[in-house]
């Protein structure tokens, strides 16, 4: 039995000694650390709060802008209650497990684009967020739910006071994958995509937040889903020098004149197109296809409709055989596909119907609009 084995049992033990297991709340809970709540949870919480329950937590002096600073349980660790990231970027759809919503801060969400595009396109996994900015008053009612299902000491072991949880930053991301059910819990340490996301990671300058074995230094136990995005330098550095993040992070703001502690600046937010039509030679063929659509010629010399999208069209490998499908130009999302089990709503524009066609990279069947 190895030692994390061993660790989960452990902790598993504890919970059902807690009576965890007869509340019905998502599995998160049993995993323990640092969990949201789901919405309708959180929604119930806020609207049963009288006054401002809120302010008895404090709040620290922490400016979270920086990619550096340092958040934690520990003394000074901190953020202000009212800091809040200026551009956080809602997540696009196809980034986001089913049924969540979610944000993050535009470099960081470019670099998770950058991530699990690789992933499904070099390894195939679907790796999606599963929950990513919570701002100070969320995580206090976050925070204040578990005090009351369980208790402040058990609340202060499974979850973070409000303004100590990385997630305010708008930089962390809790993953998940279809092949996890969508769910974050202790067994996914095991799975390929853990794996390739602890050897892979670092490249996209995210960071492993709550490594197995350091509960003792971040407070948590070990979290295989929790990132946070760095930048590419510092990720590169900390993992050089053999560091777990929170070690880094106080040994960057001590101003260790060893270390880099790159502030580099975040990437550039790629501007995609969404492939919507067959071959065209000018814009004047794409305008059946809508108002925005116009011919790009760039990449792909027989010329194809394309729309623009605003932001964060993922340009994951097989896009340029898909066409459309139905109701996205309008809401300017950039999904291309349409699978029925993962996107009950996805249909094609008239014309169009849903085929299952080999992916160009040969790594799987994706369901796409195909000319009728
Ligand atoms: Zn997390």
């Amino acid at each position: 039995m190895t030692l994390r084995r061993l660790f989960f049992l452990l902790v598993l033990a504890f919970l059902i000694a807690c009576g965890a297991a007869e509340e019905g709340v998502e599995t998160t809970e049993a995993s323990g650390h640092d969990t949201e709540i789901d919405p309708e949870t959180l929604a119930a919480q806020e609207a049963k709060s009288d006054g401002d329950p809120c302010a008895t937590h404090g709040e620290g002096d922490i400016d979270g802008d920086p990619l550096l600073a340092l958040v934690n349980k520990h003394e000074g660790g901190q953020l202000k209650a009212a800091y809040s990231p200026a551009d956080l970027l809602p997540i696009p759809p196809d980034q986001m497990m089913p049924g969540r919503k979610g944000q993050m801060r535009a470099g960081a969400l470019a670099a998770l684009e950058q991530l699990t595009g690789e992933a499904l396109a070099v390894e195939g996994f679907d790796l999606r967020a599963r929950s990513a900015y919570r701002g100070f008053r969320e995580q206090c009612f976050t925070f204040n739910y578990w005090v009351e299902q369980k208790g402040v000491d058990h609340a202060d072991r499974f979850s973070a006071r409000p303004g100590r949880s990385q997630h305010q930053l708008g930089t962390t991301v809790d993953l998940t994958a279809e092949s996890w059910g969508w769910k974050i819990e202790p067994e996914v340490a095991t799975t390929v995509e853990a794996a390739w996301l602890a050897g892979n990671a670092g490249r996209f300058g995210f960071a492993l937040s709550y490594p197995d074995g350091a509960e003792a230094i971040t407070g948590y136990g070990f979290e295989p889903w929790h990132y946070r995005y760095i930048g590419v330098d510092a990720a590169a550095e900390m993992e050089r020098e053999e560091l777990i993040l929170e070690a880094y992070l106080s040994r960057c703001r001590e101003g260790d004149t060893k270390l880099e502690c790159s502030h580099e600046p975040a990437p550039e937010v790629p501007v995609n197109h969404h492939f919507i039509g067959g071959a065209c030679e000018s814009d004047d063929a794409c305008v059946s296809l809508g108002e925005s659509a116009r011919c790009l010629t760039t990449d792909h010399p027989g010329g194809h409709c394309t729309i623009p999208c605003e932001r964060g069209c993922p340009d994951r490998a097989g896009n340029n055989m898909l066409t459309f499908c139905a109701g996205e130009a309008g809401a300017g999302l950039c999904r291309s596909q349409c699978d029925h089990n993962r996107f009950p709503d996805a249909g094609c524009r008239e014309g169009y119907a849903c085929a299952e066609r080999e992916r160009p990279d040969k790594s799987r069947r994706a369901a796409v609009c195909v000319p009728e």
